[in-house]
């Protein structure tokens, strides 16, 4: 038996057998081999089945976005068939005798290298172009498709870091835990544990990563922020009777279903739930949320390999509109980029991605992904009770020219003579302190607000959201923070506005009553959060 610490992200527990995921740069070690024909052999059909699937991509992206946007893929095809780049590959595979994945990882950074020096900018913007194709053949050489990928029952995942593309291509029924050696609190692999309701260790170091293979025995521990390895029969024991007092305590607190989100004098504060796919709804429906906050669209996105067509989305949106019946369902549209990426939007390599080109800014530059996700949005809203929120705000202009496109996706409709809800509202995050600060400013120009803490603390803070290392500068509930949040409420309730919460402070059992009594209307939290929240609002005198 061996014991590691962490930080817990989810206080639940799990007994479970450990399923370790690679990184890609694993799969690019070094390895000697003896037969450099075999690795040519192994480059050579890697290379096809790539551009096979440059192929499809440049076929779908055709059909459902237009040639300019599929071109990409077709200059990606001539990348992979490009003679200096072969050679390299060739050259490092037979002259150093190693595995063909570290050799085109080796001509990777060698290329990129090459192209950042020319200082010319259309070179240089080819670079994130070189290690797009070479992560593809390095894929394609390690077979590793996530969602190709067999978990066994019960996996604990256990891997360096998780991205949130992993985390949408594993298969989530079989997963009872996470345990990474970084990660950060606030990171969406954590929000996805929160929203699974499983117990999820970060921080826990690279150590323990050497000591397991898949199948190793393990309890996660997210009470006491241990990760077990091996665990002794006492042990398991114990883990057993706190697995069966965390299902007693559910038990009790299913008795506040169908009970009001109200204070003990009368005050209402709807509690909502988070979600990232339809796949989220039985844990919205069995928790009772009053609502969803909080619609992470950009999820329907993840871990594909093109474009969701504006149908795809369409489907999504009425499925999870029906199944809410009538309840408020708030879709954030697309926030890509920072640390939620798909490859086929080709964004280009950025210095500091969290301040980059994401968010309202990628969907203000390219109006194509926009408009077909607003279109998407407003044809289902017809199947229930709709609202749209757009992400990353910082200016009055972002705001005018988001609602534009609202109004030619609806124009559009309309010509069509396709159905859709003219009334649907439309809000905005509140997650940087110029939308906080500004605030009076914008109100006047939306219907509700909604705060991202994560993203607010992130950016006031001065913290990367993503950096494991500053676990105790990077506080949520920073004076500064709470003061830009009662900033906004106030702002929202003098323009008749209303304002939730739907960063993860807004489930913080510590802090809730100094949102109630700022005046907060909803709070948005993880759907294994809802009744905790709901109880403890209905504590507050
Ligand atoms: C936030 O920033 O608080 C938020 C809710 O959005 P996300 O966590 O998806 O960035
Ligand atoms: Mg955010």
């Amino acid at each position: 038996m061996k014991i590691h610490s962490g930080k817990s992200v989810n206080p639940m527990i799990a007994i479970g057998k450990v399923f370790v995921l690679e990184s890609k740069d694993a799969a690019a070690k070094k390895i000697k081999t003896e037969s450099s024909e075999k690795e040519l052999e192994r480059f050579e059909s890697a290379k096809l089945k790539a551009i096979s699937q440059l192929e499809v991509l440049y076929e779908k992206t055709m059909r459902s976005v237009g040639e300019e946007e599929a071109e990409i893929f077709e200059i990606h095809a001539m990348m992979l068939e490009d003679d200096d780049y072969n050679d390299e590959i060739t050259q490092i595979i037979e002259k150093e005798k190693v595995n063909a994945e570290y050799a085109v990882a080796t001509a990777c950074e060698k290329f990129r290298d090459m192209l950042i020096a020319t200082g010319d900018s259309y070179m240089q913007s080819r670079e994130a172009d070189i290690k797009d194709i070479s992560d593809r053949l390095i894929n394609c050489l390690s077979g590793k498709n996530l969602s190709d990928i067999e978990l066994p029952e019960n996996s604990v995942i256990c891997a360096e870091d998780l991205t949130p593309t992993q985390t949408m291509e594993l298969d989530k029924n079989k997963i009872c835990g996470f345990v990474t050696a970084y990660g950060s609190e606030n990171s969406h692999a954590a929000i996805l544990a929160r929203t699974m309701n499983v117990p999820s260790l970060i921080g826990v170091g690279e150590e323990f990563l050497s000591e397991i293979e898949n199948g190793t025995d393990v309890i996660v521990d997210g009470i006491s922020g241990r990760l077990i390895l091996s665990p002794d029969e006492d042990e398991i024991l114990k883990a057993r009777q706190l697995i069966e007092e965390k299902e007693k305590e559910t038990l009790r607190l299913r008795e506040l279903i169908g009970k009001e989100d109200i204070t003990k004098n009368g005050q209402k504060v709807s509690v909502f739930a988070n979600i990232g796919t339809p796949q989220d709804l039985p844990k919205v429906l069995e928790n009772d949320a009053s609502g969803i906050g909080l619609f992470r669209s950009e999820f329907l996105y993840l871990g594909k390999d093109s474009f969701p067509t504006e149908e795809e989305q369409f489907l999504a949106y009425k499925k999870v509109f029906e199944t809410m019946n009538g309840k408020k369902v708030i879709v954030r549209t697309l926030d890509i980029g920072a640390d939620k990426k798909a490859d086929y939007f080709n964004l280009d390599t950025e210095e500091n991605p969290a301040l980059g080109m994401r968010a309202i800014r990628l969907c203000l530059t390219r109006p194509e992904i926009f408009v077909t996700q607003l279109r998407a949005i407003y044809r289902a809203s017809v199947y229930g009770n709709a609202a749209i929120m757009f992400p990353m705000i910082t200016s009055l202009f972002e705001i005018k020219n988001a609602l534009q496109y609202c109004g030619e996706a609806k124009r559009q409709l309309k010509a069509e003579g396709t159905s859709y809800n003219e009334n649907v509202e439309c809000g905005i995050m509140i997650e940087t302190p110029a939308a906080a600060i500004i605030s009076d400013i914008l109100a006047p120009e939306v219907d509700f607000f909604s705060i991202g803490t994560n993203d607010l603390t992130q950016y006031t803070l001065a913290c990367d959201r993503q950096n494991p290392k500053l676990g105790e500068f990077s506080v949520s509930n920073h004076e500064a923070v709470l003061r830009l949040i009662e900033t906004t409420v106030k702002n929202a309730h003098s323009h008749k506005k209303w304002v939730g919460i739907c960063g993860e402070l807004a489930g913080d059992l510590n802090i809730v009553e100094r949102f109630v009594k700022m005046g907060v209307d909803e709070l948005s939290v993880s759907p294994s959060r809802v009744l905790k929240l709901r109880q403890k609002i209905r504590q507050i005198q």
